[in-house]
């Protein structure tokens, strides 16, 4: 083992059980901080080596040692089809065999375009970009520019990518103003974040009053998954876009996780037709990513025609990409979408909870404390009996259990979240076949869970 390897596992009690996977994390580890391009896929939190995958096939990853694995992370959320879904494959072809980006506007934007307008009353219009990191950075701006305040309201808990101004998460109980999260984000870029405890009515309302005509936005997952699941609460959504609009400041629904993925109009459809919203309930701006792409970069931010007007060429507010609506992309995420019908939907919501009953049969089998939490398809499991509902709560769970569950499942080939605060995410393509490998790996996953006394990471 060279002291690069030894460095990053060192302290770890599992073996190197992928010798492929091991070599290519060295080599990366001496041109990448890290060794990775994303810090979660580090396997830093449950220690260990990070698996390195060369294809991806239905519900299946295969890694570089050529061990097959359920996937439950489906790339974060964007593979709601499975890998390599014959329509979304065959429509990539097809574009690129027409040149891969022009710097012009092109058809496959517009119709992307369309069909997000189309599945999503809130969205009157919607600009395209690469990343969900992007989307919600320009809502921020937008919002700022529209409105003509500077400071924001975000959740501890919420993650909205690597906005400098939203890398703040710090603060619980109170209004406090953030303190930012990472060196490289000056007191200055986070000072104007207000970081305010999740499904937290009051704190919204006394971060109003105690900055009257100050704040231009509230932004907040439209269902968090980013500190594992925590769905709002009835009527918070509702509640901030009520607050919002009381006090001149625009809601940001970020849909980057939610969107076309817990059903065809996202957390907003979901919610709105389970709490019977009437048509004026609606975010003013939405940000999307992840399924919108088909696996390739596309996002988009949209909303309120008057506010998406303020973007420029239309309006002053500057936002711009070179690859912004690339044809290959939107070729992708157009095939997704279009294939995503409601059989689809059904499919994962069935795939969803069946493993979740999975899941809490293993554990509570094993006599194993734990909560699934779920929104939609969407789920995740905190090792404590509480229910959770914010950061502080999701942070109290015995999270060392789920080190010791995840390395159970990921040695029967059942690839997890690296992480005991993240969404697990299914696709309509988990089959029978994906379905009895995780019920036998669960018991010995759950006792593994059970017996770990190791609190290390
Ligand atoms: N917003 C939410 C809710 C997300 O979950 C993520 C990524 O996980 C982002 C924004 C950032 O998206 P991206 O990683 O594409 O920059």
């Amino acid at each position: 083992m060279s002291d690069l390897v030894s460095k990053h596992t060192i302290g770890s009690p599992y073996p190197y059980e992928a010798p492929a996977s091991q070599a290519l994390f060295e080599r990366a580890s001496v041109v990448t901080p890290g060794g990775v391009n994303s810090p979660v896929r580090a396997f830093k939190a449950v220690g260990g080596t990070p698996r390195f995958m060369v294809a991806g096939q239905g519900p299946w990853l295969t890694d570089a040692d050529g061990r097959e694995y359920v996937d439950l992370v489906c790339s974060w959320g964007p593979m709601i089809l499975g890998h390599a879904h014959p329509e979304v494959i065959g429509a990539v072809q097809d574009a690129v065999s027409r040149g891969t980006s022009f710097g012009t506007p092109g058809q496959g934007e517009v119709e992307l375009a369309e069909e997000i307008v189309a599945r999503i009353t809130p969205v009157e219009q919607v600009r395209l970009v690469s990343s969900g990191t992007e989307a919600t950075m320009s809502a921020i701006r937008l919002a700022r520019g529209f409105t003509g305040r500077a400071k924001v309201v975000k959740f501890a808990g919420c993650y909205h990518g690597h906005v400098d101004a939203l890398l703040a998460a710090a603060g619980s109980g109170v209004a406090t103003f953030a303190l930012p999260d990472t060196p490289g984000v000056t007191g200055a870029q986070a000072g104007d974040t207000i970081v305010l405890p999740y499904n937290d009515l009051d704190a919204v309302r006394a971060a109003f009053a105690a900055h009257p005509g100050e704040i231009a936005c509230v932004i907040t997952e439209a269902s968090p998954g980013n500190m594992g699941v925590v769905p709002p609460l009835p009527g918070f959504n509702k509640g901030l876009t009520e607050l919002c609009r009381a006090n001149g400041a625009l809601f940001i629904s970020d849909e980057v996780m939610t969107g076309f993925r817990v059903s065809k109009a996202g957390w907003y459809g979901f919610e709105s037709a389970n709490e019977g919203w009437s048509a004026d309930v609606k975010p003013d701006l939405m940000t999307f990513g992840k399924v919108m792409g088909g696996g390739f970069p596309a996002a988009a931010f949209g909303g309120r025609a008057d506010v998406m007007a303020h973007l420029a060429p239309a309006g002053p507010v500057y936002q711009a990409g070179t690859l912004s609506g690339n044809p290959v992309a939107t070729a992708a995420g157009l095939a997704q979408l279009r294939a995503c019908t409601d059989a689809v939907y059904a499919t994962v919501d069935q795939v969803a909870a069946e493993v979740g009953a999975l899941v809490t049969e293993a554990l509570h089998k094993e006599g194993v404390a734990h909560r699934l939490q779920t929104a939609g398809n969407m789920f995740s499991v905190f090792f404590t009996d509480q229910p959770v509902t914010n950061y502080d709560e999701a942070r109290a769970q015995e999270s060392f259990r789920f080190t010791a569950f995840f390395h159970a499942m990921l040695s029967q080939g059942v690839y997890l979240p690296p992480s005991a605060f993240e969404s697990w995410f299914v696709s309509a393509a988990h089959d029978e076949r994906a379905l009895e490998r995780i019920a036998a790996a669960l018991p010995v996953a759950a006792r593994a869970a059970a017996e770990t006394t190791q609190k290390g990471y």
